[in-house]
């Protein structure tokens, strides 16, 4: 059987390093392809510490952002496109809703990660979770673009937010990415911008492996993600342990 496709949906430059990277590397790791897409540079509202350099200026931000996340992409090994659609708002018409329509159908993803529904302190963040939910439901739609092939309904699992209590992130799965933490450490090391978030999020990664051993994961386990489920999994029988 063919390794699960991942489609992940970030909607800033840096956002899926911290929250999925792991994941991404780890899937990719074994083969799966990894579909990025990033909707906007964060230019406005997580690129801080450039709008301090002197002579910055929205263009040189957007670029700097960019090759920021190009470079995290390439070490996860993830294909990788940008939207552009701005920052604080994100700008959304049916035209991008059509784009990423054509991504599900064109991708054919197994597994679809992006932002949890609500988070109080990033409207994009919000955004960029309904248009994935938007996308995802309209693929299944045989009337829109008829020319091709509909999907099924892939798995959607929210990754985990910055402030995960106040945006109401209840964690349905931990992923053990121990053996790419490495990887995962060298992508959050392009965002130069937001280095202040590098130790942060290594303890989180750290945090969350020692909750992964105690819901049942391998003893091994040091470094872990979390993710919440939309949509209720459906298969033959209940899902088991991995085993050890
Ligand atoms: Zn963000």
């Amino acid at each position: 059987m063919a390794e699960p496709t991942l489609l992940v949906v970030s909607a800033h430059a840096a956002d899926f390093v911290w929250r999925c990277g792991g994941t991404m590397a780890l899937y990719r790791q074994r083969g799966s392809r990894v579909r990025l897409l990033v909707l906007s540079y964060g230019e406005r509202g997580e690129s801080a510490e450039q709008w301090k350099m002197p002579g910055a200026t929205l263009e040189k931000v957007k670029a700097n952002r960019h090759q920021e996340s190009a470079a995290a992409a390439a070490v996860i090994g993830a294909d990788v496109r940008f939207f552009d659609l701005g920052d604080y708002p994100m700008h959304i018409d049916d035209g991008v809703i059509e784009e990423l329509v054509r991504e599900f159908r064109a991708v054919r993803p197994d597994i679809v990660l992006t932002h949890s529904a609500k988070d109080p302190y990033n409207m994009d963040h919000e955004t960029a979770a309904e248009v994935t939910l938007k996308a995802r439901v309209v693929a299944q739609a045989l009337g829109m673009l008829p020319d091709i092939p509909i999907i099924g309904a892939p798995p959607v699992y929210a990754f985990e937010p910055h402030q995960s209590e106040t945006c109401g992130f209840k964690p349905s799965f931990y992923v053990d990415i121990t053996e790419v933490f490495p990887i995962k450490k060298k992508a959050m090391e392009c965002m130069a911008t937001q280095q202040y978030l590098w130790e942060y999020y290594e303890h989180v990664a750290r945090r969350r492996g020692v909750l992964a051993v105690r819901n049942g994961g391998a003893k091994s386990t040091r470094y872990a993600e979390a993710f919440e489920s939309y949509y209720p999994w459906a298969g033959p029988a209940l899902p088991t342990v991995a085993a050890p």
